[in-house]
């Protein structure tokens, strides 16, 4: 299988897919994210770690638009997400830009969050024909190879309810993938799963990130994980990136103490 380390960087010369500008989030009087700046190039795949309400799963809401930007710019592809500067004044940005943005992020969730009132192959087909106008049997053809992908063709026309959770995960990405994202985000995909059935997910995103180009932010726990897919590993702490590089570095010569003492706890 070939490792992020076989493949130069993606270049960072480009316009990024993802870039945060002096980010400020504040949940009322609690400051979660302050003067953020980080970019992340097309195709690159950057895992956040760090220790639990350092803000992580924060940036990956912000960057789904699941939670309000209360300071700062968010741009995708280069255009503004949500508020962008005019006349010297941060302003909001149209719903319709908003919604053209967010169709090219796809994003998995700890929880599942399937529609429990669908079935499987629903559940899958509702964004594309939905959000991207795709011809209903475009949908379901893609959303059965989708399923066989992720090793579940039998299972079109079940509900989520009689799945296990590693199932109903699978089914997750199948949901995300079938929007053909630009951008993934992985949102502690496997906190929720029964040990035995964590290898199984994670090979499934491996393959993901191997054959495709997609470009993911990672928040995870399983550190093997995030050592094989990253090009990069940003480690943060109290909203702040406290060091950042490949992560044959930040796990095997970490520079700053927090890093050290995180990683000495979860390795
Ligand atoms: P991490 O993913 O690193 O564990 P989070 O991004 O989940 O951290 O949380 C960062 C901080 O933001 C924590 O202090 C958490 O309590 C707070 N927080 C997150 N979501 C909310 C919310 N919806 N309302 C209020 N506070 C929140």
């Amino acid at each position: 299988m070939p490792t992020p380390t076989d493949s130069p960087s993606p270049a960072e010369t480009d316009t990024p897919v993802i870039e945060f500008r002096d980010v400020e989030k504040r949940f009322g009087e609690n400051i979660v994210l302050k003067d953020l700046n980080f970019t992340v190039a097309r195709g690159e795949r950057v895992t956040l770690i760090g220790p639990s309400g350092s803000g992580k799963t924060t940036i990956l809401r912000l960057v789904m638009t699941l939670e309000e930007l209360t300071g700062g710019y968010i741009f995708i592809d280069g255009e503004p997400l949500t508020h962008q500067e005019k006349d010297g004044k941060r302003v909001p940005v149209s719903k319709k830009q908003q919604k053209k943005l967010r169709t090219r992020i796809g994003m998995v969730f700890q929880q599942f969050n399937l529609f429990p009132n669908m079935t499987v192959l629903e559940n899958i087909i509702e964004a594309p024909i939905h959000v991207l106008g795709r011809p209903k049997k475009e949908a379901i053809a893609k959303a059965h190879s989708l399923l066989d992908q992720v090793g579940l063709p039998d299972k079109a026309d079940a509900h989520p309810t009689s799945l296990s959770g590693g199932q109903q995960q699978r089914v997750a990405i199948a949901r995300a993938l079938a929007m053909d994202p630009e951008i993934l985000l992985l949102d502690e995909v496997t906190s929720a799963l029964d040990p035995e059935v964590v290898g199984d997910v994670l090979g499934i995103l491996r393959e993901v990130a191997d054959s495709t180009n997609v470009t993911m932010l990672i928040v995870t726990h399983e550190m093997g994980f995030a050592r094989d897919v990253s090009h990069k590993v940003m480690m943060f702490d109290g909203g702040r990136v406290v060091e950042e590089g490949p992560p044959e570095k930040i796990f095997t010569h970490p520079e700053h103490e927090r890093t050290q003492k995180f990683l000495g706890a979860v390795l």
